[in-house]
């Protein structure tokens, strides 16, 4: 079920980290090419933003089918599965849940049949109203299948459907009932379209292969299959492509650009770009302006990986300290948040992390992270580095301290569990046993993403700013941006 305040309940758990929440992608083909297996790479390209389940669906002799399933794209689609799949056009999605459970019922994308016919749905965000429409639906005797919000556009969709005859016009009416944050790409038969919220809070690409036209959550996962990008999907537009045609519907319900600042500091692939600024360069830029905000006087420079790694290399640069590994991942153990409780949490960080001590005695090291959640992970390095005979552990975090939970799809702990919420820079270096602490300010944040419109991001997670009214009792601290 949809949590009342459509904040999952995992986020009252153990979790340190900040996690995805979904990576969506499809391809309208309108050439000889692959697009199952196309749609296929893009997902493996995109599973960073969610590794819990992944799925996709394909328009096949005019019916649309699809597979899904709980792990990882390899693990879901075996060779067996994708023979097994054919069409021209297609819907991906991977996912990380930030409402409903990690069921098979709610893996993604969701097929349904309406009276138009079938429709695939592969969305990321969340939508702050969905509790109050899936309410309102299910008072007039409609039956949902899944706890997620992405059913609710289905049935919006659907509900639509029986008023409009034009599929634009459907999509159009219902935005104007969505609030909160979505990237969504649709599929029906015939067209493929994809959607992105009026503030533009999660990132939506279009790309192109000779004819066929990708829309993505991020452009790496363009590089991977060799498309070129072609522009982002505007705050507020809808884009259908039907007939090898791409139409571009401007909604008229743009409200200020409110990119969630997260997708630089910490979700995005480096080799992303997103609104015209590059991840990577825009990582270097924070641990550059993290040197110049907190300098220190130590011998090495070290990130957390893989987070910390680009701002490191920004910080080593700008402070002329050398630049080395301290930390070694086992890339091969699950990453902490699949841990079912804080105790076995704990213990996995020695499994996942490892201290390289040859780098380590005698040394003052400044580590890198892109930020501390809870503070547990930092509070571990910390110590590991010390008993790795580290003389100094200087601890700098490329974003400012996280204090106000996330309303729009990041998995971010309520604020009883935002160390920085509930404790001064100086008692969280007290706790974390750090030598010292700095955090990037907002404004030097803002400065990072180069290229990207002036005054285009959603910050409400460190300074408390929402970009949008939130239904009463989510918090009452939130105002309008
Ligand atoms: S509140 Fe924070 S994590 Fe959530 S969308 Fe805004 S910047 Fe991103």
């Amino acid at each position: 079920m949809i949590p009342k305040n459509n904040v999952n309940p995992d986020c009252l758990n153990n979790r340190d980290e900040l996690h995805e929440s979904c990576g969506v992608f499809g391809i309208y083909s309108n050439d000889d090419i692959d697009a199952v297996r196309l749609t296929y790479y893009g997902l493996y390209a995109l599973q960073h933003r969610g590794q819990q389940s992944c799925g996709i669906a394909v328009s096949q002799d005019g019916h649309i089918t699809g597979h899904k399933g709980i792990g990882l794209v390899p693990e879901v689609f075996t060779e067996k599965v994708l023979d097994r799949l054919e069409g021209r056009i297609t819907v991906g999605h991977t996912r990380y849940s930030t409402t409903g459970g990690a069921s098979m019922e709610d893996c993604q994308p969701l097929i349904i049949r309406y009276k138009e016919g079938q429709l695939a749905i592969a969305h990321n965000g969340n939508l702050i109203n969905a509790s109050k429409i899936r309410l309102d639906f299910e008072n007039r005797g409609a039956i949902f299948q899944t706890s997620t919000d992405s059913e609710v556009i289905a049935n919006l969709i659907s509900r639509f459907g029986l008023k409009y005859k034009n599929f634009e016009e459907v999509l159009i009416e219902t935005t104007k009932n969505l609030l909160g944050s979505y990237a969504v790409v649709i599929m029906t038969k015939k067209k493929l379209a994809g959607i992105r919220d009026p503030w533009g809070l999660r990132p939506l690409s279009i790309g192109k292969i000779d004819n066929s036209y990708i829309l993505t959550s991020e452009t790496c996962a363009l590089d991977t299959i060799g498309a070129e990008f072609v522009r982002d999907v505007e705050p507020g537009e809808i884009v259908i492509i039907e007939e090898g045609i791409l139409k571009s519907i401007k909604t008229n319900q743009k409200k200020p650009h409110s990119l969630c600042i997260f997708e630089h500091i910490y979700f995005a692939r480096p080799d992303s770009f997103i609104d015209g600024a590059s991840i990577y360069q825009s990582r270097l830029e924070a641990g550059k302006l993290l040197a110049i905000q907190h300098p220190v006087e130590a011998d090495l420079v070290a990130g957390v990986p893989d987070s910390g790694i680009t701002a490191a290399i920004g910080f080593a640069r700008q402070s002329k300290i050398p630049y080395g590994e301290v930390l070694i991942k086992n890339r091969y153990v699950g990453r902490t948040f699949i841990q079912p409780n804080q105790k076995i949490r704990e213990e996995s960080i020695n499994i996942k992390l490892n201290t390289l001590k040859k780098e380590v005695e005698g040394k003052r090291i400044v580590i890198i992270d892109d930020s501390i959640v809870r503070g547990t992970t930092t509070k571990k390095i910390v110590r590991m580095l010390k008993e790795a005979g580290a003389k100094e552990v200087h601890v700098r975090i490329s974003s400012p301290p996280v204090k106000f939970p996330c309303y729009f799809g990041i998995d971010i702990a309520t604020k009883e569990y935002l160390i920085a919420a509930n404790n001064s820079v100086e008692e969280i270096k007290e706790i974390i046993g750090a030598d010292s602490i700095g955090f990037l300010s907002v404004e030097n944040l803002l400065k990072c993403p180069i290229g990207a419109p002036k005054d285009s991001f959603c910050t409400a997670c460190l300074t408390g700013k929402y970009p949008m009214k939130v239904p009463s009792g989510l918090d009452e601290t939130l105002e309008d941006k």
